[in-house]
């Protein structure tokens, strides 16, 4: 089984000789992991896509696909190297633009397992016991969403771009046709992307302040409507994390028997800390809640959920395919797995959450998404101290929003700094467009997304004073 070249392939992972390969390659590759971040150093890569694209090159002069393959230690070992040499690395405490959590150590173990038993979840037969710990986990996800409907069900999916999608295929299903989305200004892009795949009118926007849905001007938007219509709210927004007052929307959407799905993508797992579940409050009046345990939940991509208050909802996702799930065989008992999804082959993402779940618990869950919020927002409390920055508000959960100081050139510095920052490797720092300029027009903010659960106050705290730096006036110096 030696590998003078790259025609080898006795390695499959299955069996106990597959096991033995994978035990002798996965250090391999955990060398090249560790070897390419210390060539990195910090969050990201020196020198921006240029560099980036060269080191690639230079790294492959043959290409990908050469002639004679290089075998298989050298190819993983070169390739996990130049990956983490060359990645935004979200374990580093400056790489904090975006909901990108970095992954506990724990769920990228579990993968591997379930990497090499490959289970695929749309047959029981493809997927026993990993189909049964899926329900285990979906149903431990719905009771956390929907702690007073004890038939609460969830299935898992890519992402919040999934659930929103599912979510309004679900609500168009239920309604039937003539269904309108309504979102608030806040919601998410993919909102409006579901409508228009699902073939939908472009959703009515609802105004918001401080970006949070107001309630009164859902109402008014809903009197408008004529027919059916499903109410998108947001628990935890993608530009500032803010939660949408989930209880009076959930009122006013039963006021005018409107659906209601919360995109509870990033703000969701908070349910699990007792000091943030009153955030969500009213959350489990809605029909559909879409989660992402890829942001806080701190699972490798992808981790999505959505569940559903009335199980009854996800029977619209029912699709037979006589190689997969023959009436007969669902009669004598074999468990239909098809319509727990819109994908058919599908990943056991499950396995690492419920691994994940088991380890932590809701008390751990909890605690990694307290100890967030808590560094955010002595981080919100050092930028508003800060003479060179304004703070755009308080953090409601763990997205810390600011700006240079400075009036009439702050959208030009933000945008340049950001980008000095991320070419030179130092700090991958986020952007949002939010409506506090002259007469509700956009201006440009920075934006930090904590989603390191050990990273404290006090490595942030410099960053800050890079940042001003980084974003002060030409020829201005600035104070810290
Ligand atoms: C991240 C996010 C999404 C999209 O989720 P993906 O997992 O990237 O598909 C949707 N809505 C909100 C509020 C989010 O934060």
């Amino acid at each position: 089984m030696g590998e003078p070249n790259g025609t080898d392939t006795s390695g499959v992972t299955a069996g106990l000789a597959g096991h033995d390969r994978l035990a002798e390659l996965v250090p391999v590759a955990l060398a090249g992991l560790a070897a390419g971040t210390a060539e990195r150093g910090g969050a990201a890569p020196a020198g921006g896509p240029a560099a980036v694209a060269a080191q690639l090159a230079a790294a492959l002069p043959d290409g990908l696909l050469p002639a004679e393959g290089v075998g298989e230690r050298a190819a993983l070992s070169e390739l996990s190297t130049l990956l983490a040499a060359g990645s935004v690395d979200p374990a580093q405490p400056w790489c904090a633009a975006h909901l990108h959590c970095p992954p506990l150590a724990v769920a990228v173990a579990a993968d591997v397992v379930a990497g090499a038993l490959n289970p695929s979840m749309d047959s029981w037969d493809q997927a026993p016991v990993a189909s049964e710990l899926e329900r285990a986990l979906t149903t431990a996800v719905a009771g956390l969403c929907y702690p007073g409907a004890p038939g609460a069900d969830a299935v898992v999916t890519s992402g919040g771009t999934e659930s929103n999608l599912v979510g309004l295929l679900l609500a168009r299903e239920h309604a039937g046709p003539g269904l309108r989305v309504v979102r608030g200004a806040n919601a998410h892009h993919s909102v409006a992307r579901a409508a228009w795949l699902l073939g939908l009118p472009a959703p009515v926007v609802v105004g918001c302040e401080r970006d949070r849905m107001v309630p009164s001007a859902l109402a008014a938007c809903l009197s408008e409507v004529d027919g059916p219509a499903v109410v998108v709210a947001t628990a935890g927004t993608t530009n500032t994390g803010a939660v949408d007052p989930l209880r009076d929307l959930a009122r006013v959407c039963r006021e005018h028997g409107a659906q209601l799905h919360v995109d509870a993508a990033y703000g969701g797992p908070a349910v699990c800390e007792p000091t943030l579940a009153g955030l969500l409050d009213g959350m489990g009046e809605a029909d559909s809640v879409a989660l992402d345990l890829h942001k806080f939940g701190w699972q490798p991509i992808s981790a999505g959920l959505l569940a559903c208050r009335d199980p009854r909802r996800l029977d619209a996702l029912t699709v037979r395919a006589d190689y997969l799930n023959a009436a007969d065989d669902t009669e004598a008992g074999l468990p239909d797995l098809l319509g727990r999804s819109i994908r058919t082959s599908r990943r056991p993402d499950a396995f690492r959450m419920a691994v994940t779940f088991r380890a932590l618990g809701v008390r751990g869950m909890g605690e990694l998404v307290r100890r967030c919020c808590a560094t955010a927002a002595e981080v919100a409390a050092a930028v508003a101290a800060h003479p060179a920055l304004r703070l755009w508000g308080e953090p409601a959960l763990s997205t810390v929003v600011f700006r240079p100081a400075v009036g009439a050139t702050a959208d030009e510095l933000v945008a340049t700094a950001r980008r000095t920052l991320l070419e030179s490797g130092t700090a991958v720092v986020g952007r949002a467009a939010l409506p506090t300029g002259p007469d509700g027009a956009d201006e440009l903010w920075l934006k930090l997304t904590l989603l390191h659960p050990h990273a404290t106050a006090a490595d942030y705290l410099p960053l800050l004073d890079v940042i001003a730096a980084a974003a002060a006036p030409v020829g201005e110096q600035v104070p810290s």
